[in-house]
C-alpha cells in the first residue's frame, strides 16, 4: 500500500511552522510497513489542494491529510475532500453537543462558525479527537482513501495512533498489534528522554509516545505473521519499559482510566473512602463514581469551598486557616484527616488551590494546588505548580490527587 501524505497549511508555507505531522506520520507509516513515496504541502488555496489531490491519487492508494478542519472559511479540507469524493456533508447532532459541551467547560460561548466542524462526510469513519473539538475522518471510496486530520500534533498523534494505524492494519499483509501502557507523574518530553535509546534503535516493535488528557501514553506496535507472533515481539519491550518507569505506569489497555485502577485497589484492600475537595469542586468525587461497583468503598464527597465549610464540615482549625491560609500543606492535611474522620472512612482525600485566572499572589500563584491523602490516620501532602486555564488546572489536580493515592496504596503493607 502506497501512501502520500498532504499537509494543508499557509502558515507550512511561508515557513512559520515547521512541518513535524508530515515527519511524524512518515516514520510512523514506514514502521507499520505503508510506503509513502511523496509527501506534499500546500495553501489554504482550493485550487491547488484539489489539484493535490489528482496527482496524489494518481499515484498513491491513500492519502492522508493534515490540517485545514478547523471552524474558519479558509479551513476547507473536510469540504475539498467530500467534492473530490462527491460526497455530501451532514450534520451530526452529537457532534455538535460535544462541540457546545467543549466550549461550555472553557467558559465561552460558541462561536457560530464552529458549528461548521459539526458536519461530517456522508459514510465517513469518525475519528474520535478527545483532545480537541473536531473529530477527523476517514473516507474509503472505491479503495481510494482518504485519512483527514486536525493540524494540531497533540490532536492529531493520538487520533492517528488510536484510530488510523488499526484501520491500515486491515491492509497489511502481517498482523499488527498494539499495546498501551498509561503513565502519570512524568511529563512527555521527560518520558521521552528515557526512552530515548529505545527510539533510535526500534525496528519491531515499534514505540509512539504521546501526551494525552494529563497523562503519557506509550503504544507498542509489533507487527506478526499471526496474533500471538505479534503479541509476543511486544513482550520484551514492554518489560524494559516496566523496569524503567516502575510504578509511573498506572495501567494498560485503550480505556483503562486512573480511577479505574484506584476503585480496584480500595476493593481489593477493602478501604473505604471519602473526599474534601476545594478547587476541584467535585470533580475527584466524580471522577471515582465513574467506576462501576464504587459504592461498596466510597462513602462521601463534600465540596468544602468556603473557610466556614471547611472548619464546620471537616473541622479544620481556625488557627491553621488563619496561620498558613486555605491553600496550605497544613489545611490540605487537616481536610483529608477531617473527611475521613467525619465519614468515618479508611482514607481521606482533599484538595485545596488557586485555578484562578484571579485570586493569585506572588507566593500563591495561579495553580499552587495542594492535595493530601490520609490513610488510617497518617497523612502525607504534596505540591502542584499547574499551568493553564481553570478547567486544566483542576483537571490536573484531580489526575494528581487519585495518582498519589494510588502510589500510597500500592506502598501500604
Ligand atoms: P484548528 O481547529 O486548531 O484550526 P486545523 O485542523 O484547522 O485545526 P490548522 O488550522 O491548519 O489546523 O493548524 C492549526 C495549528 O496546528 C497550526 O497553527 C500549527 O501550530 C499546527 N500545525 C498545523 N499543521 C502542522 C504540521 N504540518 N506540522 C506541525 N504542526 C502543524
Amino acid at each position: 500500500m502506497i501512501a502520500e501524505i498532504l499537509c494543508v497549511g499557509t502558515e507550512l508555507l511561508l515557513g512559520d511552522i515547521v512541518n513535524t505531522n508530515a515527519q511524524y506520520l512518515s516514520k510512523r507509516l514506514a514502521e507499520i510497513g505503508v510506503s509513502v513515496y511523496h509527501q506534499t504541502v500546500v495553501g489554504d488555496n482550493e485550487e491547488r489542494v484539489k489539484e493535490a489531490y489528482d496527482l496524489a491519487f494518481s499515484r498513491a492508494d491513500i492519502v492522508i491529510n493534515t490540517g485545514g478542519l478547523g471552524p474558519t472559511k479558509d479551513d476547507l479540507t473536510k469540504e475539498m475532500a467530500c467534492a473530490y469524493f462527491n460526497k455530501k456533508l451532514v450534520l451530526h447532532e452529537d457532534i455538535l453537543e460535544n462541540l457546545e459541551k467543549c466550549f461550555e467547560k472553557m467558559n465561552k460561548p460558541m462561536p457560530p462558525n464552529n458549528k461548521k466542524q459539526a458536519y461530517f462526510p456522508e459514510g465517513g469513519i469518525m475519528i474520535p479527537n478527545h483532545n480537541g473539538t473536531a473529530p477527523g475522518c476517514i473516507i474509503n471510496e472505491n479503495n481510494k482513501i482518504v485519512v483527514l486530520l486536525p493540524g494540531p500534533p497533540t490532536e492529531m498523534k493520538p487520533m492517528f495512533e488510536e484510530t488510523v494505524v488499526p484501520y491500515l492494519s486491515k491492509f497489511s499483509d502481517g498482523v499488527l498489534h498494539s499495546k498501551v501502557l498509561r503513565i502519570m507523574g512524568i511529563g512527555e518530553s521527560g518520558a521521552e528522554e528515557k526512552i530515548k535509546d529505545i527510539i533510535e534503535s526500534q525496528k519491531n516493535p515499534t514505540i509512539a509516545p504521546y501526551a494525552k488528557s494529563g497523562e503519557m501514553i506509550f503504544r507498542i506496535t509489533s507487527k506478526g505473521k499471526d496474533l500471538e507472533e505479534a503479541k509476543k515481539l511486544i513482550e520484551p519491550m514492554e518489560s524494559e519499559l516496566r523496569k524503567r518507569f516502575g510504578e509511573d505506569i498506572y495501567g494498560e489497555g485503550e480505556e483503562t482510566s486512573i480511577e479505574e485502577v484506584v476503585a480496584k485497589l480500595l476493593l481489593e484492600k477493602h478501604l473505604t473512602i471519602a473526599t474534601a475537595e476545594s478547587c476541584t469542586g467535585g470533580m475527584v468525587a466524580a471522577r471515582l463514581i465513574n467506576y462501576p461497583g464504587i459504592s461498596e468503598v466510597f462513602m462521601d464527597g463534600a465540596v468544602t469551598y468556603s473557610n466556614e465549610a471547611k472548619m464546620n464540615r471537616l473541622g479544620v482549625k481556625k488557627e491553621t486557616l488563619d496561620n498558613y491560609g486555605a491553600v496550605s500543606p497544613q489545611v490540605a492535611e487537616e481536610m483529608a484527616l477531617g473527611i475521613a474522620k467525619t465519614s468515618n472512612t479508611n482514607v481521606g482525600i482533599s484538595t485545596t488551590g488557586i485555578a484562578g485566572p484571579g485570586g493569585g499572589s506572588e507566593e500563591k500563584p495561579v495553580g499552587l494546588v495542594y492535595i493530601a491523602v490520609a490513610i488510617n490516620g497518617k497523612v502525607i501532602n504534596k505540591k502542584l505548580n499547574i499551568n493553564g486555564t481553570r478547567e486544566y488546572i483542576r483537571i490536573r489536580a484531580t489526575l494528581c490527587l487519585l495518582d498519589a493515592l494510588r502510589r500510597e496504596l500500592l506502598h501500604l503493607s
